[in-house]
């Protein structure tokens, strides 16, 4: 049973402003080392105004864009048709990266001035969406398994079959990014939003079965072991960052899943404490933040997030509103929802 639409709302926002609440805490020290973190911040990273977001949010506002006209248009079964609005979606991120400022009287989303900041978006992103053809699981558009796919992948757990939403987990993150790891780690983010947000499924049962999913895929065999390998280290050594350093740096998509995972399971009930474990390492902060405050804002909606953070955080009411429209189009509410995602 699906929860009721007031909760999935409540789970949706949790999710997207949680995500941008670890993508803004985790920028400003993407490219510091933890010495370097802890030097500049000895009572741990605080999300200072402007509370900028970056790419990881930005596209994962372009992934609920995308799954929304789906919905509206209806859900093609073949690969290529599930992924056509998707690659629409993110071609208009991509001219938020490549144009100036918005055009006066265009899309709703595209509007929002701040959306056109360049946060240091991904080159793969960026290339892939440059090309001429979508990124498919079977037909692959390169080698890539960096994080910039499953970092914007959380949205598609609002979709309300557990099946389709790891597939179109998987499809998503595959536009761009060929490698298995890259797109079976964006469906393994996709079905524990799921699992949490929309069926009530505790957190550690939700990793289970996202391992147990990304075990059953062909090529899956390095998203489990990462996924294995950090629930393991949730275990026995919750919220130590010299344990999270040995599940990898989260330039990679399975790394950051796992970095992320391993800073949610230690913390389920204290958010902040999370995303700043989350984030005060020496690789890729803003998107182990992302996912780490998606995964969270999901399992518990927003009551969980830190409202002084909150406050402080880029672009909080537009993230709400697509948070919105994203549980009511999973939900098959689509009253309202033609006029900001009209048809592409
Ligand atoms: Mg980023």
């Amino acid at each position: 049973m699906s929860a009721p639409l007031d909760t999935l709302r409540d789970r949706a926002r949790g999710c997207l402003l949680g995500g941008a609440l670890g993508d803004a805490l985790g920028g400003p020290v993407e490219f510091m080392s933890r010495e370097a973190i802890l030097r500049t911040f000895p009572g741990g990273v605080d999300l200072d105004p402007p509370g900028h977001v970056t790419d990881d949010t930005q596209m994962t506002l372009f992934s609920a864009d995308g799954l929304i006209r789906g919905r509206l248009a209806g859900t093609p079964g073949d690969a290529l048709g599930r992924s056509e609005q998707m690659w629409r979606a993110y071609r208009r991120w991509l001219l938020t990266q490549e144009v100036i400022e918005p055009a006066p009287g265009g899309d709703w989303l595209l509007s929002h001035v701040p959306l056109w900041a360049v946060r240091a978006p991904g080159n793969t992103c960026l290339s892939a969406l440059r090309g001429d053809r979508p990124g498919l699981v079977e037909q692959p558009v390169n080698e890539s398994k960096g994080c910039g796919g499953v970092m914007r992948a959380a949205p598609a757990g609002f979709l309300p079959d557990v099946g389709e939403a790891y597939r179109v987990g998987c499809d998503l993150s595959a536009l761009t990014h060929g490698h298995p790891s890259g797109w079976i780690s964006g469906g393994a983010l996709a079905l524990l939003t799921h699992l949490t947000a929309v069926r009530d499924v505790p957190l550690w049962d939700a990793v289970s079965e996202a391992t147990a999913a990304a075990a059953a895929e062909p090529s899956g065999a390095e998203v489990a072991r990462a996924l294995t390998a950090t629930t393991d280290a949730a275990r026995h050594r919750p919220g130590e960052p010299d344990v999270l350093v040995t599940l990898g740096e989260g330039w990679v998509a399975e790394e950051a899943l796992a970095i992320a995972v391993y800073a949610a399971l230690s913390h389920p009930a204290d958010v902040v404490a999370a995303l700043r474990l989350a984030v005060e390492h020496g690789g890729d902060s803003d998107s182990t933040g992302a996912i780490a405050g998606n995964i969270l804002g999901a399992a518990s909606g927003v009551a969980a997030l830190p409202r002084d953070w909150l406050a402080r955080v880029e672009l909080a009411e537009l993230i709400a509103t697509v948070a919105d429209d994203l549980a009511a189009a999973g939900a098959g509410e689509f009253a309202g929802l033609a006029e900001r995602y009209p048809p592409t």
